[in-house]
């Protein structure tokens, strides 16, 4: 079966795979297979399709975490948040690239795929999706890239490469 096969090999914690019912065209993150809304008339079998989420979507509700769960060690304070995405789905997440204490209800934010954690021992690195502010969403600074308020930037300025 081709739609189980796509999502064993696409795991949903790199790419926010989900499924979408193609009757009652709800989202649903984790993939289902069988949709809640429409099971009463057993409708969904065989009608929900694999779902992109866009991974945009806002905070709801977050908690700043001031003692590190092990392995997450290096980078307390952290935020944990409740994104609720564009397409519907809440995800659970931490949110990078920002001051933890700025972050707040509301927060435009986009999934962004990150280290989460490196098993010392093994040397394995595991990734999965944070969030990060999405610069074009509801900011005052229209400017795109990274971090377009610090102007500063490598040296590049003036005979740059020089072996
Ligand atoms: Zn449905």
């Amino acid at each position: 079966m081709a739609i189980a096969r796509f999502w064993r090999e696409t795991p949903r914690r790199y790419n926010l795979g989900g499924s979408r019912c193609t009757n009652c065209r709800t989202v649903y993150f984790p993939p289902r297979s069988v949709c809640p809304t429409c099971s009463k008339h057993r409708q969904s079998i065989g009608k929900l399709e694999p779902f992109q989420l866009s991974g945009e979507g806002e905070v709801v509700s977050y908690s700043v975490v001031h003692d590190a769960a092990e392995g997450f060690e290096m980078q307390v304070p952290y935020v944990v948040a409740l994104v609720r995405t564009r397409e519907g789905p809440t995800l659970t997440g931490q949110v990078v690239d920002i001051d933890p204490h700025t972050v707040q209800i509301g927060l435009k934010v986009r999934a962004t795929f990150r280290k989460l954690r490196e098993d010392g021992r093994a040397g394995v690195i595991h990734y999965g999706y944070k969030f990060a502010p999405a610069e074009d969403a509801g900011g005052p600074a229209a400017s795109r890239g990274p971090r377009a308020m610090a102007p500063a930037s490598p040296p590049s300025e003036g005979g740059a490469a020089r072996a």
